[in-house]
């Protein structure tokens, strides 16, 4: 079996947030003992509602944030507690893709210096080099030339996220994090833009961590799921093995909601009760209590662990 390209050790993150009632400091939990690889040539998604830390760990691997404990290995490296000096060289191998490209675009710039500011940074090409490449760059992502002289504002939203994975690409990344890549898009773009990750992946080799709010999102695109709830890592497993066998309470309610392709297999939707409690104030034992069907004394006490259940696929919950 092939080393993983990234191993997450255990990260967890919280960040103190607005003084609550009484002038009391509060803390949010944003990560919680996560812990996953991702292998090689992957596509590893991060998946669950709103608050869950996805994004968070997607920061925290991109070494915009760091983690109060744990580590995160890269290529063999621990590049958790690295200086930003230190991350610079490895900044050509770990690129974003944000879910908003016109907040992560500068408006003020034509596209071409957008895509090869990265090569400006990482690079010693002249600015003739750096403009042919820019070319090939917009062709590779389905655009012209001649998009090159135009600004952010005079694309649409689908055209403007190809712009966003033309940046990522320009330094040759071996790994790109996909922060809810297709999220504000209209459905019938979205298909273009996960059809087109696929094809750059298979011709540029690369690894993806995708993080999106639900699995029918990451449905074609993923190898592996990880579905985070409250923070924690709640089931690891293949996609196509958590389509076919579900353990945790929450992805079964997750999957429910996907409307089923086969008009023949019958599913019946599970609706959650109740909101997804503050990440500043988790409920004790397993997050998940609050709201799951199927809590028991036991749950509200005491933390489930991610176990092992088959070969490939991890669950956290007592049933197991
Ligand atoms: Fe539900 Fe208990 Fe399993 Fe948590 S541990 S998911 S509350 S059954």
């Amino acid at each position: 079996m092939s080393e993983a390209l990234v191993s997450v050790k255990n990260i967890s993150k919280t960040f103190s947030a607005n003084k609550g009632m009484f002038g009391k400091k509060k803390f949010v939990h944003a990560v919680n003992d996560v812990s996953f690889d991702i292998m090689p040539g992957e596509t590893f998604s991060l998946v669950g509602e709103s608050g869950c830390g996805k994004s968070t760990t997607g920061k925290l691997i991109d070494h915009l944030i760091t983690p109060d404990t744990g580590e995160i290995w890269f290529e063999g490296k621990d590049i958790s507690k690295i200086s930003d000096n230190e991350m610079r060289p490895l900044r050509s191998d770990i690129q974003m893709v944000f879910q908003d490209p016109y907040g992560s675009l500068n408006p003020r710039m034509k596209v071409q210096d957008l895509i090869g500011e990265p090569l400006l940074i990482h690079t010693n090409m002249t600015a003739g080099e750096r403009l042919k490449k820019v070319h090939e760059l917009l062709g590779v992502v389905g655009l012209s030339p001649s998009h090159g002289e135009r600004y952010p504002h005079e694309f649409s939203g689908g055209q403007r996220q190809r712009v966003g994975i033309a940046r990522a690409l320009a330094v040759g990344p071996e790994f790109i994090i996909c922060d809810e890549p297709i999220s504000a898009l209209d459905v019938s773009i979205q298909a273009q833009v996960i059809n087109m990750l696929e094809d750059l992946q298979e011709q540029m080799g690369l690894t993806y961590l995708f993080v999106a709010h639900d699995l029918s999102m990451v449905r074609h695109i993923s190898d592996r799921v990880g579905v985070m709830y409250l923070g924690n890592m709640v089931e690891i497993a293949d996609y196509d093995k958590l389509y076919e066998k579900r353990y945790h309470p929450y992805t079964e309610a997750l999957l429910s909601a996907i409307p089923q392709v086969d008009q023949n297999v019958k599913t019946e939707r599970i609706h959650l009760e109740g909101e997804v409690p503050s990440p500043s104030d988790p409920p004790s034992g397993c997050r998940f209590h609050t709201r799951c069907p199927k809590a028991c004394d036991r749950c509200r006490r005491e933390v489930p662990e991610l176990k092992k259940v088959a070969e490939g696929h991890f669950v956290a919950c007592h049933l197991y």
